[in-house]
């Protein structure tokens, strides 16, 4: 479990996610990649979906 970086609602984080996944938060709908250490500690980091790529 961790908490969103958009608006701090807890994101349940799958037992199987892996390092990289991405995560949609089901509140704002924000994604983010999960970054996940070998001792399990899982972070969040703001997808970089919205660059210079979007809308063409
Ligand atoms: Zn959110």
């Amino acid at each position: 479990m961790t908490n969103c970086l958009e608006c701090d609602q807890e994101i349940r984080v799958p037992n199987d996610a892996i390092d990289g996944e991405i995560i949609t938060c089901g509140d704002c709908g924000s994604s983010f990649e999960l970054q996940i250490s070998e001792d399990g500690v899982v972070t969040l980091r703001q997808a970089e979906t919205v660059g210079e790529d979007w809308g063409e």
